[in-house]
């Protein structure tokens, strides 16, 4: 930790939207002092998400360019900016940030509120995959549409990052889980997350089938990071006054869409955003804390299924996009 900061650094860059070769590894990309309210940390690890190919595509467009990806990661904070109470260089924390300031590199500055202190029992690897999958599963299920106990809720790509800790979450809370998954060998990891029933939205109809295990009543609450593909469907098998949770585009945006189609059974229609959520550092201590706090419970067992080294930064997008992996991706950083 008392070793100097270098000038420069190694880090992903994106120079043009484009597919996953255009996450490029640059060796001389200067490294940012702190400016006021935020810290310089060096990282371990980052996490991969999914809204990484977003800002990568285009579909989420990023104000600079080049810019660097990546909106989690842990490590030691080496440097703090003026009017920072509450961090010093050696502590060892886990953030939020977002590109063009990403966490695919050597060095990310964050904002002073959208850090954590990881707990002592805990690496920097797990402490990185909590963040966003973790804090993200938490806020769905305490805020978006707290489930209660009895609920039957369907989750989407339930052996997915994001999806198998909400599955998690909500069976711990006493829900009854209906996931949806595209393989056998998903559909396991899913029951394993605690669904009880598991679809293989591939090959069943996805609201039939989750109407046959309702035994008519439809769900509460879905879940949905998969966006266009499954939006029809868990509208079609919501309960009366349900709420459809609709919180990522996996296999692309939803259409523009009628609201008169919010009229049958009076359900209710949420998008939410993780960064909306814990725009406060109130807000994202609040959530911070009771996420890492449920990991070290064991309420939330994180699936680190994929290492990457930084370089192949692109291998894990192309995984992830491809549809072939559970669980969770990391990137190690060289330290
Ligand atoms: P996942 O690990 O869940 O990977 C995506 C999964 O989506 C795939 O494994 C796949 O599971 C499923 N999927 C369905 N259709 C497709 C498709 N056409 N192409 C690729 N995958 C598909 O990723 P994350 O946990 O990182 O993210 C899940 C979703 O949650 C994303 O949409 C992400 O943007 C969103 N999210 C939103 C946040 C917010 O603040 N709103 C915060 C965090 C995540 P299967 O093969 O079983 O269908």
């Amino acid at each position: 930790t008392t070793r100097a900061i270098p000038a420069t650094m190694q880090a992903i860059q994106v120079s043009e939207v484009g597919g996953a070769e255009k996450l490029l590894l640059a060796r001389d990309v200067p490294v940012a002092l702190p400016t006021p309210r935020t810290v310089l940390v060096r990282n371990h690890f980052a996490g991969v998400n999914f809204i990484d190919t977003y800002h990568r595509s285009g579909l989420y467009p990023v104000s600079l360019s080049p810019f660097t990806p990546g909106v989690e990661g842990a490590g030691i904070v080496v440097a703090v900016g003026p009017d920072v109470a509450g961090w010093k260089p050696g502590d060892r924390v886990a953030y939020i940030t977002r590109p063009p300031t990403g966490s695919y590199a050597q060095y990310t500055v964050v904002p002073d509120g959208k850090l954590a202190r990881i707990p002592p029992e805990m690496d920097f690897e797990a402490a990185a995959a909590s963040m966003i999958q973790g804090m993200t599963a938490m806020s769905l299920v305490t805020l978006a549409y707290p489930v209660q106990k009895g609920d039957a809720v369907l989750v989407t790509a339930a052996a997915g990052g994001t999806g198998r800790l909400v599955a998690q979450l909500a069976a711990a809370a006493g829900a009854h889980v209906i996931g949806a998954a595209s393989t056998r060998e998903k559909a396991e990891v899913a029951r394993e997350a605690g669904c009880s029933d598991v679809i293989l939205y591939g090959e069943q109809d996805l609201a039939s089938e989750v109407m046959r295990i309702t035994e008519g009543r439809g769900v509460a609450a879905v879940y949905d990071g998969v966006g266009r593909a499954t939006f029809d469907a868990g509208l079609a098998c919501l309960q009366k006054l349900g709420f459809m949770i609709s919180f990522g585009n996996a296999s692309g945006k939803v259409p523009d869409f009628d609201i008169l189609r919010l009229s049958r059974n009076n359900v209710r229609l949420m998008r939410t955003a993780l960064w909306d959520f814990i725009s406060t550092p109130e807000e994202f201590e609040s959530l911070s804390s009771r996420t890492l706090a449920a990991v070290t419970g064991g309420t939330l067992k994180l699936l680190i299924t994929g290492r990457y080294s930084l370089a192949d930064a692109l291998v894990a997008h192309q995984d992830l996009e491809g549809r072939r992996t559970t669980g969770k991706l990391m990137l190690q950083v060289p330290v």
